[in-house]
């Protein structure tokens, strides 16, 4: 019998042309370009191989959400690769984030900022940040609330260490992406309403993930952080 497995790689393949249409389709309804849109490969719990074939099929950024995970696979891996930080951090995590994240998504409070501000003077880098907002109020999520957002943004411009690039919010957990739309649309108006109090440009807004990320580009997403829809379920 003529048997053809459908092995993990010919998922993954079929799963990034799809997902790159979704963007390029919801990019075209909000009438934006699709080139202004990352997608961020989350490879948490994904195997060095898959990450090796996505890295073959063009993928060149990617998100972990734990520092252990990340410090393990950045030294395995193309050095061309562009590791972003995506998950909660802790302060003694710090000084390896820094190492080896290009992005760290999840800055929400002072002290971790300064802790970052320190680690990255030791390693002589400008390290890039987004502030991670708790849009919804969940209780269970991590992120600055958005009423002390600006005060944290002042305080992360007083750090010459970080370079603040934008906001990140993950939407509420439902099987319905209309349902995340708003959230998603308040992080675009904190966002907008923080530039204008700045008096400077905040271009990224990471949010949108396997379930909710069309919403999220046509409400102005620039990274789309994707892990299931494109590398399968993980493991618990
Ligand atoms: C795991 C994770 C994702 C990706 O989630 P999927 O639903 O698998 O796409 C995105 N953002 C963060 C912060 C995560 O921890």
């Amino acid at each position: 019998m003529d048997y053809h497995p459908r092995t993990m790689s010919d998922h993954f393949h079929q799963q990034l042309g799809i997902i790159r249409e979704q963007i390029a389709q919801a990019a075209a309804r909000a009438g934006r370009n699709t080139d202004e849109i990352l997608l961020l490969g989350v490879t948490k719990k994904v195997s060095l191989e898959m990450i090796q074939e996505a890295w073959a099929s063009g993928l060149r950024e990617f998100g972990e959400n734990k520092v252990q995970e990340l410090k393990a696979k950045a030294p395995l891996l193309p050095s061309a690769v562009s590791w972003h930080m995506i998950g909660h951090l802790q302060s003694n995590k710090a000084r390896d984030a820094v190492q080896f994240a290009s992005l760290i998504h999840s800055v929400d409070s002072a002290p971790l900022a300064a802790e970052i501000q320190k680690q990255a003077g030791k390693q002589s880098k400008i390290q890039k940040i987004l502030i991670e907002v708790n849009v919804a109020g969940e209780a269970s999520k991590f992120g600055v609330k958005p009423d002390a957002l600006e005060a944290l943004a002042v305080e992360v411009n007083s750090l010459t260490h970080l370079e603040l690039h934008g906001l990140m919010c993950m939407a509420p957990h439902s099987d319905d992406p209309e349902k995340a739309r708003p959230h998603f649309a308040r992080l675009r108006n904190l966002r907008d309403g923080l530039e204008s109090s700045l008096g400077y440009k905040l271009p990224v807004l990471s949010m949108g993930m396997s379930g909710d990320f069309v919403p999220a580009i046509e409400e102005g997403a620039t990274i789309v952080r994707i892990g299931t829809a494109l590398f399968g379920r993980r493991a618990k």
